[in-house]
């Protein structure tokens, strides 16, 4: 539940709820807005202190959460939350592009599509060092090597880096090299996984679980929250459905769904979403128009060469295409593309 304190109440009102909070063995969670402070009440049978609370000087009223997730809920937290990843802003005003090759497979396959995708426009590069696979015959990606190359990369370019992680024990391996934490969609519910990045204090992108519901999503979202990490991020990439013709069903009105109930940042990724290179453009458009925070796009230097998801990955020139294209939808949104932030390294 939610208290809703009085606009003008003292710090020693907001003390003395929060005081109360504890005393009966429940969590405080406090989003101090321009007007006015609200607490958000976490435990159990929080109805039954619901009475109690709302005595207290500078109340002023009781909210109940409808919601099953709750720090993830906007009612719990009204103001979008933005993630600050080296100087770039994702959830605020503009439109942050993440691109890369699905996965990492050369020093020279990352640098060269990094600097081209940062010449056009991209703000963070992408890239898998480990990779999941649906065959196990498949490339599953360089593992730490490909993280040092991705490191590299990102020393030479200033572009921040997102990778993928996969099992607990490699968190705190993949944190050392990476700006932003990925937790694929194979992993959305990967609970010990979930607790573990959130544990963290670094910026993490949960992905969409291939056939998972939106309630089921922000509830996997709640565990990395519950742990104390803020700095999160969340990615639509299509879900399972009848429809053959794509890889996944690229679910758009996820986007709006989420800007609405939740104040997390939403990033759309149409690669992985549709499977084919040519249609990549188009849901990207779309999704920007829906109001997405960014996009996830893969770019290789050879699609037809490429280790992994080469027929779902845009060639330089094609990205190049998109980043134009791009630019006058984000206006119609009033928005703009994101400019790249600041160096890693000077
Ligand atoms: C990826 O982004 O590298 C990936 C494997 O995507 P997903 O988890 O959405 O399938
Ligand atoms: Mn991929």
């Amino acid at each position: 539940m939610i208290v809703v304190m009085k606009a003008g109440c003292s710090q020693d009102d907001i003390g003395a709820v929060v005081n109360r909070i504890k005393k009966l063995g429940l969590k405080e969670h406090i989003s101090q807005g321009v007007e006015r402070t609200i607490i958000g009440v976490l435990g159990q049978n929080l109805l039954d202190f619901q009475d109690t609370l709302q005595l207290l000087p500078g109340v002023e009223e009781i909210i109940p959460v409808s919601k099953p997730y709750k720090l993830a809920s906007r009612e719990f937290h009204p103001r979008n939350t933005v993630v600050m990843v080296n100087g770039v802003a994702i959830g605020g005003d503009e439109i942050v592009i993440m691109a890369g090759p699905c996965a990492v497979e050369s020093e020279k396959q990352l640098l060269d599509t990094a600097r081209q995708v940062k010449a056009d426009g991209a703000n963070i590069l992408r890239g898998g060092a480990f990779k999941p696979s649906t065959s196990p015959y498949h490339f599953r990606g360089l593992g730490k090597k490909g993280l040092e190359m991705l490191a590299k990369t990102r020393e030479e370019t200033g572009m921040p880096v997102i990778t993928e992680v996969m099992t607990p024990n490699d968190v705190e391996l993949v944190a050392n090299y990476v700006d932003i934490l990925q937790i694929g969609a194979r992993n959305m519910q990967n609970f010990i996984l979930l607790d573990e990045v959130g544990k963290t204090r670094k910026p993490v992108m949960l992905k969409r679980g291939l056939s998972s519901t939106i309630q089921e999503w922000l509830l996997a979202a709640e565990y990395i929250l519950a742990q104390g990490n803020e700095q999160l991020i969340l990615c639509e990439r299509g879900i399972r459905t009848f429809e053959t013709s794509t890889r996944n069903t690229m679910d758009i009105s996820a986007i709006p769904i989420i800007k609405k109930v939740s104040h997390l940042p939403i990033i759309a990724d149409p690669s992985h979403a549709t499977g084919k290179w040519y249609l990549v453009a188009p849901l990207a458009l779309a999704a920007i128009a829906a109001g997405a925070d960014g996009l996830m796009i893969e770019v290789h230097p050879n699609p037809a060469l490429a280790l992994k998801d080469g027929a779902q990955s845009l060639t330089f020139e094609s990205f190049r295409q998109f980043m134009s294209q791009a630019i006058p939808i984000a206006q119609a949104t009033g928005r703009k593309l994101a400019t790249s932030g600041t160096k890693v390294k000077s």
